[in-house]
């Protein structure tokens, strides 16, 4: 089990006390004091309070700034503080590798009992080779260390391999982190891979380095207690990632389903570099978003039909069997049975063909979203026309589906006939941009059902002008929740838990 560390950055004594309580209360494990960022030190006054009172174990450090840190002094009078500590009574001490074999000559060789010495290297701009990280840890553990701690930066997301691929192999106790967004997966997974302790920062504002997730977001997100070594890992990979509610969903119905896996935001650039990296059978399954699910289909061994007609994934599996990855598109059964079901409660049909079955259905868009749906309907035996802001597209998706295509303008003035069925598979009307709306509100009166993908906010401008205009509507939350549903049930083999994902979905949606 990796320990949960808060490292503390603040400016004063008080609130440096106030921050250690607060982080007892999170959960946290221990505290790294970080004596560069107080102002107006005292070490002979300020150390013995915060050590005598301290409510978690403490780490000490006192990074000078040619490491990173804030203390632009000299190392007489930083040795001197952290030999304090340790006199105090501090379970740790980080010391710099460059220096470390100074200070250690300088601290009695009989080293208190509960004592740990951390000697640490930070790299904040690459991640080095497997090999130059193993040579770093064995002149760590050479100099004295207690526990080796190497802190890297990730510029992309296959870097942090090197540094779980070291943090595996080391026989020393280690704290192995990737620094920055595209190294995350390091932090959430250093009980997996035999990490010492990982940082949790007390909320958004107080992080020591960058990429640190928050100490509530470790113990309540990723479950990091549950995670072990056989913790099976799993993660939405999409470029940008950081806004997307899947991690908090799918985490939560593991926990609920007692499901060994953890499910990671994972920023990447390159989707088939990423495949190629993280190939382990640890890795079980991925979501993928943009702008990677047309690629996607590149990257799989095996990919369902319907996905290979839409032309896009958005989940890729790793068959248990044979380790080959095979690619669904569970957005198209998240759309297309939330419109159904938009069109049953309407008008109450039953349930042998498909409501869509003969309808005029008109999708805006054809991105990934729209190819889903135009190609869904037309599965079950709608007739499609496609409008886009690019109209090359429009005629290129409308043809593929056997439908016509028009020009988002088009909109305002199309009304071949009476009940139509329209849905947005564009981004307008997507938060921050929540003005923005694909068709005018005279127009809308021309539909029976308005369906929405864009989820976020809720009820988007489309959506609440079609309901203005009393035309039925089917919110994104319904496709987001249907196509969460199936990714679940690739993932775990079990069926998804449907209520508390709706539950969740309007929690933080
Ligand atoms: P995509 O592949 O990038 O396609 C984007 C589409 O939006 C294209 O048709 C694009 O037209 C159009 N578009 C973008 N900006 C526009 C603008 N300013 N004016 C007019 N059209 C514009 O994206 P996607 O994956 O299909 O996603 C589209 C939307 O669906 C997003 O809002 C996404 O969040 C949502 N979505 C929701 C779910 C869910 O579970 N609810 C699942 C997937 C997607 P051009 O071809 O002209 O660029």
């Amino acid at each position: 089990m990796a320990l949960v560390c808060a490292p503390l950055v603040a400016t004063t004594v008080e609130e440096m006390e106030r921050d250690m309580a607060k982080a007892k209360s999170l959960g946290a494990d221990l505290v790294e004091i970080r004596l560069d960022f107080l102002h107006h030190f005292q070490p002979d006054i300020d150390l013995p309070r915060l050590i005598s009172n301290r409510p978690l174990p403490v780490l000490v450090t006192f990074r000078p700034n040619w490491e990173g840190g804030q203390y632009q002094g000299d190392d007489s009078t930083r040795f001197s503080a952290l030999r304090s500590a340790i006199e105090l009574g501090a379970e740790y001490v980080d010391i710099e590798l460059k220096v470390a074999e100074k200070f250690i000559s300088t601290i009695s060789e009989e080293r208190p009992e509960n004592f740990k010495l951390i000697v640490s290297s930070h790299n904040y701009e690459s991640t080095p080779s497997c090999e130059e990280l193993s040579e770093l840890v064995a002149r760590i553990q050479a100099v004295g260390a207690d526990i080796v701690k190497i802190a890297t930066t990730a510029v992309d997301i296959c870097d942090t391999a090197r540094m779980i691929q070291v943090m595996v192999h080391c026989h020393a106790p280690m704290i192995g982190l990737v620094m920055s967004e595209r190294g995350l997966m390091s932090r959430i997974l250093s009980p997996k891979f035999g990490g010492y302790l990982t940082f949790g920062k007390l909320d958004a504002e107080k992080e020591s380095a960058p990429g640190q997730p928050t100490i509530t977001e470790l113990l309540d997100i990723y479950n990091i207690r549950q995670i072990r070594a056989d913790t099976k890992v799993l993660g939405l990979v999409a470029k940008p990632v950081k806004q997307s509610k899947s991690p908090i969903l799918h985490n939560k119905c593991f926990k609920a389903a007692g499901f060994n896996g953890v499910y990671l935001p994972l920023l990447a650039d390159d989707l088939a570099k990423f495949l190629d990296t993280y190939l382990s059978p640890d890795f079980t399954g991925f979501s993928c978003s943009l702008p990677h699910k047309v690629i996607a289909v590149g990257c799989c061994d095996e990919v369902d039909p319907i996905a290979r007609s839409i032309g896009a994934v958005n989940t890729l599996i790793r068959r248990p069997a044979d380790g080959k990855l095979v690619g669904y598109n569970t957005d198209y059964i998240g759309a297309i049975s939330a419109i159904e079901d938009g069109i049953k409660g309407s008008s109450a049909k039953g349930d042998v063909v498909s409501p869509l079955n003969g309808r005029l259905i008109v999708v805006v868009g054809a991105g990934g979203a729209g190819k889903a749906v135009a190609y869904g309907a037309k599965e079950k035996g709608a007739r499609v026309v496609v409008a886009n802001r690019t109209y090359e597209r429009a005629v290129n998706l409308a043809n593929s589906v056997g439908g016509q295509a028009l020009r988002l303008a088009e909109l305002a003035t199309f009304h071949p006939e009476e009940g139509m069925i329209l849905a947005n598979a564009t981004s307008l009307g997507m938060y921050p941009n929540v003005d923005g709306t694909p068709i005018p509100k005279e127009a809308l009166t021309f539909y029976n059902l308005v369906f929405d993908a864009v989820y976020a906010p809720k009820v988007t401008r489309l959506l609440r002008e079609a309901q203005e205009c009393g035309v039925t509507i089917v919110s994104g939350v319904e496709m987001f929740v249907r196509q969460a549903m199936g990714q679940f049930e690739h993932f775990t083999g079990m069926n998804a838990p449907e209520s508390l994902m709706r539950e969740i979905a309007m929690k933080y949606t």
